[in-house]
């Protein structure tokens, strides 16, 4: 049943010094809203808990894309229409542009943010797997400042971040290539669109080096690391038995509505295979 709206507190602040100082005061107490496309989803299913909330919609600070030379900061309220749109990501970060593209359709990338995606900290969410692939960061900011960690140690359980009560999600960071590099973006859900991934995997090669971001394998977006390094050692050779073994080590799917377990490790597997035979033809 639909929530009951006057039970809601909406605080409109229009800085985010303002913000900050609302989470600083009372931690824990107020819930940020962004673009509102998960939390209105629960919200319309009775199932998201009354209180207090903060609009951090027109936070200047959090918007934005820029680039420098080493790098391209995509702040947290960048929706999925600026990534589609941006010349830069189309060019150097393919895998995110196309995350961007397979999530919901043109109401959600309208209004559903980068950050909103990546503090919701569903495994099945399409941008992580990319934001991995690239190794990006991640900037989070508090009334005490800015801290940055890598975004493969800020998923940490299901449904759990490295963010505190007192921090908002700043910006995403990924940084620029040197060098040509290979890309590959594919995910798997019922339908080609409108659909939540049964098994997503982003992959980039740079310099020899691979990473992953495997996404609705695990409790978390999983980058993989062990399986990333088995596969960089094998440098541009067909895949052997112990890729198959580190596979099956991180990715360790569970059986839910959209699939099962067995079903998702095929698919893992079968889109680790295909994503290394395009790898094999591509040339810088
Ligand atoms: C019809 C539909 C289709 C969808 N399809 C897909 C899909 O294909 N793939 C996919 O990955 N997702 C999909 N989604 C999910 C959703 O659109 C994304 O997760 C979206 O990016 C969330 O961003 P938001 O700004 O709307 O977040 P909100 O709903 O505003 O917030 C989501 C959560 O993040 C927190 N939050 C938001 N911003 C910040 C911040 N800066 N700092 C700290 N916490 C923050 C909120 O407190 C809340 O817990 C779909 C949703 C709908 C309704």
């Amino acid at each position: 049943m639909r929530a009951f709206l006057p039970q809601y507190n909406l605080q409109r602040p229009v800085s985010l010094a303002e913000g900050l100082q609302l989470l600083h005061d009372q931690p824990g107490r107020f819930r940020p809203f962004a673009g509102g496309t998960d939390l209105m989803v629960l919200f319309n299913a009775g199932k998201l808990p009354a209180g207090d909330f903060l609009d951090i919609s027109r936070f200047e600070e959090l918007k934005g894309i820029e680039v420098s030379d080493s790098e391209v900061r995509l702040g947290a309220l960048v929706t999925y229409q600026e990534i589609l749109h941006h010349p830069v990501l189309q060019d150097e970060f393919p895998n995110l542009v196309q995350a961007a593209f397979w999530t919901g359709a043109a109401a959600i990338q309208n209004r559903g943010t980068l950050g909103g995606n990546a503090a919701n900290a569903s495994p099945a969410a399409d941008t992580p797997p990319a934001l991995l692939s690239y190794g990006a960061r991640i900037e989070l900011v508090s009334g005490q400042g800015r801290r940055s960690l890598d975004y493969s140690s800020f998923h940490l359980d299901y449904k759990k971040t490295a963010l505190r009560p007192d921090e908002l999600i700043a910006a995403l960071i990924v940084p620029r290539p040197t060098q040509p590099r290979f890309h590959y973006y594919r995910k798997v859900g019922t339908r080609k669109a409108q659909a939540i991934s049964k098994v997503c995997l982003a992959a980039c090669a740079d310099g020899g080096r691979v990473r992953l971001g495997f996404g609705a394998v695990a409790p978390v977006p999983a980058a993989c690391p062990q399986l990333s390094d088995v596969l960089t050692r094998l440098g541009r050779n067909p895949l052997q038995a112990e890729v198959r073994q580190a596979l099956h080590q991180e990715v360790t799917p569970i059986d839910d509505i959209r699939s099962n377990r067995e079903y998702r490790r095929r698919v893992a597997e079968n889109l680790l295979d295909q994503m290394w035979s395009e790898y094999l033809k591509w040339s810088p």
